[in-house]
């Protein structure tokens, strides 16, 4: 079944709407013809480009706070690796190396890794500590979307 996803431009804010069997269609802003991005690997952030995005992303965006020596981060990586390929253009995965970034973590009061936080149209709406796995993701996006 095609769904159609709906991707903000960068260049120009616009949101266009994308049928999902067009994702791989290079397609571009109907306002200002940029190409729209839609990721389908997890995407690095960082402080610059944090506000872009996470906060200006329309739809849903799992924010991993991971960490390099964190064995328990490792085991979600993976999982959202798959996500970000699997619900490309409705689920962004985003992820921030907490000690690269130490000021993101406390502005998020992150006290343990990994930590998802999941943003819809750039608002906190949950967030949940520890590795989870495919089936406890897909539930704990589903539910807090629900509330
Ligand atoms: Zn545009």
């Amino acid at each position: 079944m095609v769904k159609s996803a709906f991707i903000r431009c960068k260049s120009c804010g616009v949101v266009n709407k994308i049928p999902s069997n067009r994702f791989n269609d290079k397609p571009n802003c109907g306002k200002c013809k940029s190409p729209l991005i839609i990721p389908e690997k997890p995407v690095d952030i960082n402080s610059s480009n944090f506000d872009e995005e996470v906060l200006r992303w329309s739809g849903l965006v799992v924010l991993d706070f991971w960490a390099v020596w964190c064995g328990a981060c490792r085991i979600v990586a993976p999982v959202l690796d798959e996500l970000a390929v699997r619900a490309r253009g409705f689920v962004k995965v985003a992820k921030i190396d907490v000690d690269k970034h130490p000021d993101l973590g406390k502005r998020f009061a992150i006290k343990a890794t990994p930590t998802l936080i999941l943003f819809k149209d750039g608002v906190k709406i949950n967030k949940i500590e520890g590795a989870l796995s495919k089936d406890q993701l897909d539930q704990w996006i589903a539910s807090s979307v629900k509330k």
